[in-house]
């Protein structure tokens, strides 16, 4: 297997997250700075600038000069202060829990039971049961006399007395038929290409309908967060899709039959599989193998490994009646808990102290076929929880793979988050195939390819960032997330879009001027710091203490961390061109690290985690 080394790794959060009264905004003490820093950013790598998503990302301008908005650019300076200065979690989606794929491993298929939905309106989803399961291979419809079925047809079996052998059906065939007495359920199988694939066909019976609980409503559609179906739903009008043998979803070649997209909505006449207690439709699922959401919340593993105190500043959780922030909510800014609504949001806000202007961009463009992004989920426990010393080994035969949020490893206290986000500095190298081009044919439909504008290294960008009322020591950090190589030689922030392929790298010069406490009102001259003059001016003012996660950040942020000869990408197979799904699939990796139950097939169990960012090997393979 060709090694590789993942494109982001994580800086370890402080112990605890220190929080003060903020200055205010009353007055100016004479202990105290106000001024302008003069920004030049010089690109050091290709860069992706603009907002959007999806296809739409797109280059801001003012009066025909291309710019980069102020609160961009604030973002980035403030994601690496965050870091720098150890303070709270403000953007993390807190309620965030996975969804995995069930694997082969579950046995718990028994309790499903096929349903058609009887009733779908706001108030109400009801199924009724569909009884005596026949599965019926896709041959044994007349092709292509009666059309293939689709998911909740109605069909006719031709099945002449011991036909249906264990629940399938091994002679005679079946029609679709709008008389008929059966639906069928057409789903993909997931099986390999060319093996033939198998529908439940249920009788339709006029039994008392089951209603669903409004949770399996809740955990269903939730199931659906970032499946394909879900892509699919959002960019189509036709909720129909043709499936060939072997399950694939196709626009060409044989169709064997039509599945329903997922959208999130129910449709009266259309099968699942359900499980019922008491009467009622605990779960639903749209074929046998589907989806299941992780347990413990990024929320719950912060809380339970005594990291409460990085929740967002405003926070109940942390919110002590008084206002006490962080240094980066001190420095730019506290919208509150995002949660409460009430009055109370705008006594935990804090405007900061710091503004960013726009900065107008001065370099050569190209455009670019930007590859899509086939970046794991958080859901990959191997990477985004913390596993512990060395590896955890599946010696118990459970039900999950460790890697899932949820699993055995999460038994007694679920792990903790590894730490903040960062990717690698580092693009594709001479003689690499450029990984942020895309290759090779739209081999999935699902994973849209962008046109984008991407700015040549040497790229300058150009801006003026105020700060009012700021300590000398909180200058010394702003100026420091600006231009990190005041801190650690050879380190560079990183700006805009399409990190994982290693691109927005920028060095800067910077200029200050500067006047103390109300100099400024009284006619003073003010004070300057040149560029050459900013790392001891920085080195004199900054009052932290070495920090246990500098030593991530400063790896993280170098412009060169020296991380060997493999290519920094997403696992491969190794199969198809770089940029295509079943080259960045992975998933001979994925399978070999998530620390499966053992069994005939999977040998290997271990469940192999991200190295530590300051580890010098970061190959992984
Ligand atoms: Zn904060």
């Amino acid at each position: 297997m060709p090694g590789f080394i993942n494109p982001y790794t994580f800086v370890r959060f402080p112990e605890t997250v220190a929080r003060t009264p903020p200055a205010g905004h009353e007055g100016i003490s004479d202990d105290r700075l106000m001024g302008t820093i003069s920004v030049e950013f010089t690109a050091v790598s290709r860069l992706l600038l603009g907002s959007g998503s999806g296809e739409d990302f797109s280059v801001a301008s003012t009066g025909g000069q291309q710019v980069i908005p102020g609160p961009g650019l604030k973002g980035a300076i403030r994601s690496f202060h965050e870091a720098f200065t150890g303070s709270c979690l403000r953007v993390i989606d807190l309620d965030f829990v996975p969804v995995h794929r069930d694997n082969l491993n579950v046995a718990d298929h028994r309790d499903l039971v096929l349903a058609e939905v009887v009733q779908s309106d706001d108030d109400h989803l009801s199924f009724r049961e569909l009884r005596d399961v026949v599965w019926v291979r896709d041959d044994r419809f007349r092709f292509p006399v009666d059309g293939e079925p689709a998911s909740g047809d109605r069909v006719k079996l031709q099945a002449p007395p011991g036909s249906v052998v264990r629940g399938r059906l091994t002679s005679g065939s079946a029609t679709v038929d709008p008389n008929g007495d059966r639906r069928i359920l057409v789903a993909d199988s997931g099986a390999k290409v060319d093996r033939a694939m198998s529908f439940a066909t249920g009788r339709i019976t006029a039994g008392d309908p089951w209603p669903s609980s409004a949770e399996a409503i809740e955990r269903f559609v939730k199931s659906l967060e970032g499946s394909a179906d879900a892509k699919l739903a959002a960019t189509r009008q036709d909720v129909r899709r043709r499936i060939q043998r072997g399950g694939t979803a196709v626009e060409t070649g044989p169709v064997r039959g039509r599945r329903r997209v997922e959208n999130g909505t129910f449709t009266v006449g259309q099968p699942y599989w359900v499980k019922v207690a008491n009467g009622e439709v605990t779960e639903i699922r749209p074929s046998l193998m589907w989806r299941h959401l992780g347990a413990h919340s990024v929320e719950d593993r912060l809380r339970k490994n005594d990291k409460s105190s990085l929740l967002p500043c405003g926070h109940d959780a942390v919110w002590n009646g008084t206002l006490e922030l962080c240094p980066s909510c001190q420095l730019f800014g506290s919208a509150g808990a995002k949660d409460d609504e009430n009055a109370e949001t705008e006594q935990r806000s804090y405007r900061g102290h710091v503004f960013v202007g726009e900065a107008t961009i001065e370099g050569d463009s190209s455009g670019l076929q930007l590859a899509p992004l086939g970046s794991p989920s958080p859901g990959a426990a191997q990477f985004y929880l913390d596993n512990g010393e060395g590896g955890t080994t599946n010696t118990v035969n459970r039900s999950r793979p460790l890697a899932e949020w949820g699993s055995s490893a999460d038994s007694g206290k679920p792990r903790g988050l590894l730490g903040r986000k960062f990717y690698w500095a580092v693009e594709s190298r001479p003689g690499e195939a450029d990984r942020a081009q895309r290759r090779g044919v739209a081999d999935d439909p699902t994973r849209v390819a962008r046109d984008v504008q991407v700015f040549s290294p040497g790229t300058q960008l150009t801006t003026r960032i105020q700060f009012v009322n700021v300590t000398p020591a909180q200058l010394a950090e702003l100026l420091v997330s600006i231009k990190p190589a005041l801190k650690w030689e050879g380190t560079v922030l990183r700006i805009g879009g399409g990190k994982p392929f290693g691109f927005g790298s920028v060095t800067a010069a910077v200029g200050v001027t500067f006047w103390k406490g109300k100099g400024r009102y009284l006619g003073d001259e003010p004070s300057r710091i040149e560029d050459g003059e900013a790392a001891e001016w920085v080195k004199s003012n900054l009052d932290l203490d070495e920090k246990a996660w500098w030593p991530d950040l400063k790896r993280v942020s170098a412009q060169d961390p020296e991380l060997g000869d493999a290519p920094v990408w997403y696992p491969s197979d190794g199969n198809g061109q770089p940029g295509t799904s079943a080259f960045d699939s992975g998933f001979g990796f994925w399978k070999r690290s998530a620390g499966h139950p053992p069994s005939a097939r999977i040998q290997n169990s271990e469940l192999i985690s991200l190295p530590e960012a300051t580890d010098q090997d970061q190959e992984l393979n």
